[in-house]
């Protein structure tokens, strides 16, 4: 077949993509049969123009796999044919970066946009939108009287008002584009078309097709219309025999097929088959199955294609799906994860934008310190210090970290230099700290130095220094990408960009240099967005994401220029789109993705990532197709693994498991490790947290069994303080956490603050100004109330509390406590000893040793010639029977221990609403013979010695949540809400109550797990 022979030109119309690629293959496949006769025709190229990347792409592989030579065809897109156009003409385009900066400087001198946009963040992005649809219409200066006296007869008002408004912008811009200062994709279309039009030879051509546009913007028109003329072309259309031609594309069919001529049989009904899914990560799994069976029945990978509207909520899902089942893919523009670049570069944006205001970990992101730097630390040191901003650094005083600053994480238990135990934590030094703030300060002075206008090539330059000042060096992840991105300034550098688009346009310039590729780099598996998939072929297609909102896309007017008045204006501007036939748009391209392959299959899911419910689209309950229920067969080795976890028993768990374990870590490039014994501890941990044998009415180490002492730096060789003991009898657990192992709660100086009328707080607060007042000598006469001021200065430091007058309010809250304990010491006649004062009390544990048990009083007294030691309260205040019911269950013992070498002791309740003639309660009273005092203490301290530490998940008596597991903070290192450790807990409790002996641990642990029914 000779290219004489092939049909004339004009345009062609077929039914579905299938029918458009078999009839234009054929007719390149007789182009390409005369050019081998007669190679002297390969001086001019056949020429296919298409309207994306991925169709050019999928066209250029097709001809290839046709199996022969393809020489002298050019497959290129609309925007790479203008381009070829200008390079041939001499001509160069203007970088479009700019543009968009531009639109909303004009608008801003707008009064009508500024009133509705400036109050709106970032509201200049509708102009934006708007400028683009008017150029992209073919707007040009020419058109701005006309659309205005048009705009004016059908609109009034703010309406009128604003629409005029853009419509001077986009003539400004136009202006612009014209005078080439700026540059846009429309202005290079529109040049590439006059082009043409006054020398058709600057394109040399043997023949043309256009192939795969279903409707264009004004300006691809224009060009377009213009390659039909020039170049005698062959246009191919789709109109699937799904869809009624309606309003979409029929500009495009007017002016470039203006006769419709059927030339191509529609190819075999598709056979479509659907599914729903619980969520996007089952339907990705299923997806991905999908594609490796059709793969490993011989279809070539690049022929298969997986599709979605929305392709961003599914990337993620596709790319870990995909990797586990080893099937090949390739993106085209959808982008992956984002890079340690991206992260150090989106840090860097957010710096520049928000100065000192950016949070403190941000700023610590954007110096983009690596691993050896510790970030970790110095964010935690930050935050220990109620640093929340990077104001707040700069402007705390070096003096707050003279000694550097402890974290919450610890490193080990060590012995100190008198041999006795203790925790050891990470530190951060005072000179890492003072540098960071050094750094700050420097970097804070540069951005407020920020010019208000500045040309780009400035902002530019300035940037580069700021990186100095951050320290970013040569390797710094995001620098080589920084520079490469300045590079696409060129051309534009010399204007001037306004300080809060500044950032804008950095983001633009660095967008995809911030993230890694989905996939490949064009082999395997399609991954599309359905715009990508548009006009293509396949051997399979699945299309996922069919749920309401997002298939078909939702439609929003535009607020600037509505559909209303679009209507009006095309008078004038034909080619300006309406919104509102997106619609139709959507079903086109529905409808063209179910006729683009012979295997279709629609899914969607039920619930989002979220978990929200989710509807299915009406295009996929309205399409008939087969539905499967059921979930594919097809699993990863992963897959298989948790399948086995939970449906098998757990002997076929622990066989799969080293396989598993030694798959996942090669696939994450980690090696080196045996996978058995890793196993092994694995399934160790398995077995106490989900214990499937025996073990379910035993106590474990999650459960607090964790036996007697261990090593030198165990920290229970220490004697006990007293407070340790209330706190074992609270939750066992939490002291084992906290007093032992030495776990705290990392700061965050941006969390909740507590109230000011906090009881921990108060009575912090209460202590610690009491013990500062003890010292004036005034006291009890007077109080001078800066006292107070500093005792709440010193707890909100500590506490990591920056709020510039919360000390105050403590302050204040606190002051009634203390003018209660001055009006009881006025009231008598007792000579202070000391204050905050520790001692050592001798007790005996259960096998009779003596034992020593330290504590602090808050206060000693001298009166009637003996000792009285006060323990001050600062909480709710408790009665005699209160305090003989919270000794017996050794949660109230603190006095006790005082009076322990034969002193007063006593508890003083400071609440100033609290009863007069209730306020001080004895020891003595409360137990005059001592025995209650001893037996709890004991059993407290044989819970510590057998290391028999269970967590109080619910009461001895019944399945019920204490209250202070709801305000634990260190319930994240516990199985509260766990309802199997609730149960496993209650069994073991019923059995070793059933009078099984057991061993030393388990006795100890059963009397402590007692301890609050005593005294009931
Ligand atoms: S959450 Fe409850 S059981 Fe767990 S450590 Fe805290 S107080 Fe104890």
């Amino acid at each position: 077949m000779s290219l004489e022979a092939l049909a004339a030109p004009g345009p062609r119309f077929a039914p579905g993509p299938r029918a458009v690629d078999a009839g234009l293959l054929a007719e390149l496949d007789a182009a390409c049969a005369e050019s081998e006769r007669d190679p002297a025709l390969l001086a001019r190229p056949l020429r296919v123009v298409v309207p994306s990347r991925a169709l050019r792409e999928q066209t250029s592989c097709t001809l290839a796999l046709r199996g022969r030579a393809r020489v002298g065809i050019r497959v290129q897109t609309l925007d790479g044919l203008a381009r070829e156009v200008l390079e041939r003409a001499g001509e160069s385009a203007t970088s479009p970066l700019l543009c968009p900066m531009a639109v909303r400087e004009v608008a801003r001198r707008e009064p009508a946009l500024v009133r509705d946009l400036d109050p709106l963040d970032d509201g200049y992005a509708a102009a934006v939108a708007s400028v683009d649809d008017l150029l992209d219409a073919g707007f040009t200066e020419l058109h701005l009287d006309p659309l205005l006296e048009r705009a004016a007869e059908a609109a009034g008002g703010p309406a009128l008002a604003r629409a005029s408004a853009l419509l001077r912008v986009a003539a400004q811009i136009s202006h612009e584009l014209a005078e080439q200062t700026l540059g846009h994709h429309c202005a290079e279309l529109a040049r590439a078309a006059d082009l043409l039009r006054s020398d058709a030879e600057l394109l040399p051509t043997r023949a043309l097709w256009i192939h795969g546009f279903n409707d264009a913007t004004g300006v691809q028109l224009d060009l377009l219309e213009t390659l039909a003329l020039r170049f005698a072309s062959r246009v191919w259309l789709d109109r699937p025999a799904a869809h009624r031609a309606g309003e979409f594309g029929a500009r495009l069919r007017e002016r470039l097929a203006p006769v419709p001529v059927f030339v191509a049989d529609p190819a075999p009904d598709a056979s479509i088959r659907a599914s729903r899914h619980a969520d996007p990560e089952s339907e990705a799994r299923a997806a991905a199955a999908w594609a490796r069976e059709r793969i490993d029945a011989g279809i070539a990978p690049e022929r298969i294609a997986i599709a979605a509207r929305d392709l961003g909520r599914h990337r993620l899902a596709l790319r870990r799906q995909l990797g586990r089942l080893g099937v090949p893919f390739s993106g085209v523009g959808e982008r992956g994860g984002v890079t340690p670049a991206g992260r150090n570069l989106a840090s860097l944006c957010e710096l520049l934008e928000r100065g000192g205001a950016i949070s403190a970990e941000r700023w610590l992101d954007a110096c983009a310190r690596g691993p050896a730097a510790a970030p970790a630390d110095l964010r935690d040191a930050l935050h220990r210090l109620g640093i929340a901003t990077l104001d707040d650094l700069a402007a705390t005083p070096p003096e707050r970290w003279r000694d550097g600053v402890s974290l919450a994480a610890r490193v080990e238990l060590t012995l100190d230099e008198h041999g006795a135990p203790r925790v050891s934590r990470r530190r951060v030094g005072a000179d890492r700290l003072a540098a960071l703030r050094d750094g700050a300060i420097a970097a804070l002075r540069h951005i407020e130095a920020e010019p208000a206008r500045a040309p780009l090539a400035e902002r530019a330059a300035r940037l580069l220094r700021l990186i100095e000042l951050l320290r970013w060096s040569e390797a710094t992840p995001g620098r080589a990408e920084l520079l490469a991105a300045f590079a696409a300034f060129a051309g534009v550098a010399d204007r001037p960009v306004r300080r809060e688009d500044w950032t804008r346009v950095l983001r633009r310039a660095l967008a995809e240099a911030s993230t890694d590729p989905i996939g490949g780099s064009g082999g395997g598996v399609q991954v599309l967005t359905v715009m990508e998939a548009r006009s293509r072929s396949f051997a399979a297609l699945r299309v996922i994401g069919l749920n309401r909102g997002v298939f078909p896309r939702r439609i929003s007017e535009d607020p600037l220029l509505p559909d209303a008045l679009r209507r009006e204006l095309r008078v004038v501007l034909p080619d300006l789109p309406i919104k509102g036939e997106g619609h139709e748009e959507e079903r086109f391209l529905f409808a063209q993705l179910v006729a683009a392959a012979p295997q279709v299959h629609l899914s969607c899911a039920q619930r989002d990532a979220t978990g929200r419910a989710a509807s299915p689209s009406p295009l996929f309950e309205r399409t008939p197709a087969a539905l499967e229920e059921s979930e594919p067969a097809l699993r990863s080795p992963r897959d298989r693994v948790v399948e086995i976890a939970l449906r098998r028993a757990r002997g076929e768990f622990a066989a799969a498991l080293p396989d598993a374990l030694a798959d996942a870590r090669r696939s994450l490039g980690l090696g080196g490790v045996a996978a058995a014994p890793l196993a092994q501890a694995r399934l160790a941990v398995l077995r106490e947290l989900d214990p499937r044998d025996a073990r379910r009415h035993e106590l474990g180490p999650f459960l607090g069994a964790v036996g007697p002492l261990r090593g030198p730096a165990d920290p229970r060789r220490a004697p006990p303080f007293v407070t340790h003991l209330e706190n074992t009898a609270a939750c066992p657990w939490k002291s084992f956490l906290s007093r032992i192992l030495g776990i705290e709660t990392a700061s965050d100086a941006r969390g909740v603050l507590p109230g000011a009328g906090d009881k921990r707080l108060l009575g912090n607060v209460v202590h610690g100004a009491l013990a500062l007042a003890a010292n004036t000598g005034e006291w009890p006469h007077s109080f001078a109330r800066d006292l107070l001021l500093e005792a709440a200065r010193e707890q909100t430091e500590r506490e990591g509390i920056a709020l510039p007058g919360f000390a105050h309010a403590l302050a204040r809250s606190a002051a009634p406590y203390v003018e209660v304990a001055r009006r009881l010491d006025a009231g008598e006649d007792a000579k202070l000893v000391s204050v905050e004062t520790v001692g050592v009390a001798s007790v005996r544990d259960e096998t009779g040793a003596l034992r020593e048990v330290h504590f602090k009083a808050d206060r000693v007294d001298e009166i009637g010639g003996a000792l009285r030691r006060t323990d001050w309260k600062a909480g709710s205040p408790k009665t005699l029977a209160d305090h003989q019911r919270g000794l017996a269950q050794g949660a109230l013992i603190q006095a006790h221990a005082y009076s322990q070498d034969g002193a007063r002791a006593r508890y003083v309740y400071l609440d100033p609403d609290h009863d007069e003639a209730k306020r001080v309660i004895d020891a003595s009273a409360i137990d005059p013979g001592r025995d209650t005092f001893e037996k709890s203490v004991a059993t407290l301290l044989a819970a510590r010695d057998a290391g028999a530490f269970v967590p109080r998940l619910r009461r001895p008596d019944r399945d019920e949540e204490t209250s202070a597991c709801r305000f634990c903070d260190l319930r994240p290192a516990c199985l509260r809400g766990d309802s199997g450790a609730r149960l496993r807990i209650a069994a073991w409790a019923d059995a070793a109550r059933g009078g099984s002996t057991g061993s030393d641990l388990e006795r100890a642990a059963l009397a402590v797990w007692r301890l609050p029914e005593a005294g009931t």
